[in-house]
């Protein structure tokens, strides 16, 4: 059978065949695999209604829907399960191995979060300072990402170990990144103050990953505090205290005077144990997760690494993210060198040959051939993605996208004080370009671009704005990296042109449709290998070829979506025939031509925008 075709140029046909694309690929992504013209696909989804372009991001419905046109099975691989398939090659998986029974209990591994000055810091801080182990140790506890504490319940002694980085960072860069790390989170809310949006924010999180929540009423120690204020605040976002029958523990404490914090740590426990069986493999292979990674002027690449489950030793062979090595040093918080690390343990990891990303997972394997062998291959496709997120995140140019389903545009502002952030934000709330465009300010905030603003714009496709300040290192490496849009501006009026222009370009194009001409049918000629031609006569207009067309048979329309494919003066092939004279008009694969059907030709033409 001859290639079907559409728009002119041929695609081939797939008769069912299997083809995989990455989650998030284009168009020309999906010509190259399947030999044809990203141009063809392009036509082909316009015909099924869907107007993209080649380079742009097609979701997994679309690409769908095209593969069932043309006859492709299109499946679409998420990052996570190319990473599986990967591991699988090499007979390894990330996950729990062997019997539960045999499993030991483990820490629970804390986050803290809440709004900004509620207290987290302060809060991490002081429960720090309460741990009997560092006391004794006499060492000054380092800053590594986490830190593990012990306490007593009831005589046992019980560590607990606590992310390091207050706030909604590190939380929602390692759920971004799929990896669940949380098994409590402790939400710090400030007595004198109240529920604020962060708060809330912050709560939603721990919500969406279903994480049990312990309230740190913090502050109150402060004249105004008002611990029943935020028990009753609270209750309205489905977090009832035990103390009012609910099920979630609140605990007041002051991060200053330290009051409480006892109860906060026995609080954290009793959660832990009635809800959560908190258990692991110390046997198997030791896998974890990336909390933290920096390069160290002395020591080269050092991660902080928080196993999982196996326990991890010295020598070890590790691969991190598209990082590898072979453990050369262990090192706890207070700078201990450890002979190994059982799961729910931090520990800084020294020896790999580049710096992981947060949120990486670690595995680690029988020989260093191995860790290579994956972090090669996983950075092979860090790079092509690399390549593809830089058409694929927003940007100002290419909005369409991103902006198909939802018509918005999120924004993110930073400057260097608050008026100015709040004058530029109340001067683009004022643009106004269409109904159907929404502009959303999801973020605002004084000081530079941090990687928490660019965390918050990977999750959901946002365009940064630094108004007189800059992003800072790691902020750019990961904006560029991800492809994040960060404009940078120092004058408002300039902001607000750009955001309005691009705003303008967001609207989505109208078409019309301009008939171009007609011809009628005299006579029918059937041509070996090619079809039915139809011996016409134009009678108004032109007939071009390549241009779109339809067959109306008394009064009629038979068939939509043609295409002049072929067009001919006697024996001569041309581009166009005008009103009057006789022409050989082919329509592709389509032949149910009769003698005296009408052929309309058309084209669809960008409305100019008033
Ligand atoms: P974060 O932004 O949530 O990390 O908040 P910080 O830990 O930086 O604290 C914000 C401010 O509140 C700092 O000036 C702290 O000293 C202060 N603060 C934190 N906890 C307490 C507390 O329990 N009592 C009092 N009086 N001040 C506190």
């Amino acid at each position: 059978m001859a290639a079907p075709s559409m728009g002119g140029v041929s695609l081939p046909r797939g008769n069912g065949q299997t083809v995989r694309l990455p989650r998030g690929a284009s168009l020309t992504d999906l010509a190259e695999k399947i030999g044809a013209q990203p141009a063809a696909l392009v036509t082909a989804l316009f015909h099924l209604g869907e107007m993209v372009t080649a380079t742009q991001s097609v979701n997994d419905e679309t690409l769908q829907l095209l593969g069932a046109e043309i006859d492709w099975d299109i499946q679409v691989v998420s990052p996570e399960d190319e990473d599986r398939e990967l591991l699988e090659t090499f007979d390894l998986t990330f996950g729990d191995e062997g019997d539960e029974e045999d499993w030991e209990a483990r820490p629970p591994v804390v986050t803290v979060m809440g709004h900004v000055d509620h207290g987290k810091t302060k809060l991490l801080d002081a429960i720090r300072n309460t741990n009997v182990v560092a006391r004794e140790a006499g060492g000054i506890t380092q800053h590594i990402g986490a830190y593990q504490i012990v306490t007593e319940l009831e005589d046992d002694e019980r560590p607990i170990t606590f992310i390091d980085t207050p706030g909604h960072e590190s939380f929602t860069a390692m759920r971004a990144r799929g990896a669940k790390v949380t098994d409590i989170v402790v939400l710090v809310v400030a007595a004198d103050d109240g529920v604020m949006p962060q708060t809330v924010e912050a709560l939603n999180h721990a919500q969406a990953a279903e994480v049990p929540i312990v309230v740190a009423v913090n502050k109150i120690d402060k004249e105004g505090a008002n611990p029943a204020k935020i028990r009753q605040q609270l209750t309205e976002y489905g977090l009832v205290a035990e103390e009012y029958g609910g099920d979630t523990m609140f605990v007041d404490v002051s991060a200053t005077t330290r009051q409480g914090i006892d109860e906060l740590l026995t609080a954290i426990l009793l959660t832990a144990d009635a809800s959560l069986d908190l258990r692991a493999n110390t046997q198997q292979d030791p896998q974890g997760v990336v909390i933290e990674g920096k390069l160290d002027k002395g020591r080269g690449p050092v991660a902080t690494v928080l196993v999982q489950r196996g326990t991890l030793r010295q020598g070890d062979s590790i691969v991190a993210g598209d990082a590898y090595g072979r453990v050369r040093s262990l090192l706890d918080e207070h700078g201990n060198k450890l002979k190994e690390a059982l799961p729910a343990r931090p520990v800084q990891v020294v020896g790999l040959t580049s710096v992981p990303r947060a949120g990486d997972t670690f595995l680690v394997v029988e020989e260093d051939r191995v860790a290579r062998q994956i972090a090669d291959r996983r950075q092979a496709r860090i790079r092509n993605a690399q390549n593809a997120s830089m058409r694929k995140r927003i940007s100002l140019e290419d909005l369409d996208a991103a902006l198909k389903e939802n018509r918005q545009l999120n924004l993110i502002i930073k400057g260097d004080n608050s008026g100015t952030v709040e004058a530029l934000e109340e001067a683009l709330m004022k643009i106004e370009v269409s109904d159907d465009i929404s502009l959303r300010v999801i973020h605002r905030g004084v000081g530079g671009i941090t990687k928490s603003d660019i965390d918050l714009a990977l999750a959901d496709d946002v365009i940064v704005l630094g108004f007189n300040v800059r992003a800072e290192g790691q902020a750019t490496e990961l904006a560029n990296r991800e492809g994040v849009d960060v404009r940078y501006y120092s004058v408002i009026y300039q902001a607000i042109e750009e955001i309005e222009a691009a705003l303008k370009g967001m609207l989505k194009p109208e078409y019309e449709e301009v008939a171009l001409g007609t011809a009628e049918v005299r006579e029918v000629f059937r041509v070996p290998r090619i079809g039915n031609v139809a011996g016409s006569i134009v009678r108004s207009g032109t007939i071009t070829r390549n241009s779109k067309a339809r067959l109306v048979r008394d009064g009629v329309v038979v068939a939509d979506n043609l295409t002049v494919e072929s067009l001919r003066r006697f024996k001569d092939d041309v581009t166009e025939v005008r009103d009057g004279y006789e022409c050989g008009i082919g329509l592709g694969s389509f032949n149910d031509i009769k003698i005296e059907d009408v052929i309309e030709t058309f084209e669809m033409r960008e409305k100019p925008r008033a």
